[in-house]
């Protein structure tokens, strides 16, 4: 199942893109939530959290070390921020190709809504 973040990989919808490599890209969120909202995402279709396989476990850690990078590029690393997965309707996810959201630039509440 291709989503729309199938097709800013593809190129056939812009983003504002901040990094990409061979295995991820990441881009502004066109919905800011935070004065820093970047999503961050592999290349490979993967739909939800549930579906990842142990194979996975590399690409998923790149994600990870990139969320840190970025947030020093941002300028966020200091002050702090927060990466999220959301998973299936409770978690409030939308895109069904997994993602990494990396929020900061203010103050976030806990625990989220
Ligand atoms: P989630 O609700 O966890 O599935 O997150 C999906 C995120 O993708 C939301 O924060 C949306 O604002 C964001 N989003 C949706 N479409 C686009 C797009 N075309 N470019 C950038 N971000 C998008």
């Amino acid at each position: 199942m291709s989503t729309i973040f199938s097709k800013i990989i593809k190129r056939e919808l812009p983003a504002d893109i901040v990094y990409e490599d061979t295995d991820l890209l990441a881009f502004h969120d066109i919905s800011p939530q935070a004065p820093v909202h970047i999503i961050i995402i592999p290349k490979k279709e993967i739909n939800t959290l549930n579906n990842l396989r142990k194979e996975d476990e590399i690409i998923v850690g790149k994600m990870v070390l990139l969320a840190k990078n970025l947030a020093k590029e941002f300028k966020i690393n200091l002050s702090g921020y927060r990466t999220v997965f959301n998973c299936n309707e409770d978690g409030g996810q939308t895109v069904y190709h997994i993602h990494l959201h990396l929020l900061g630039g203010r103050k976030l509440e806990w625990p989220p809504g």
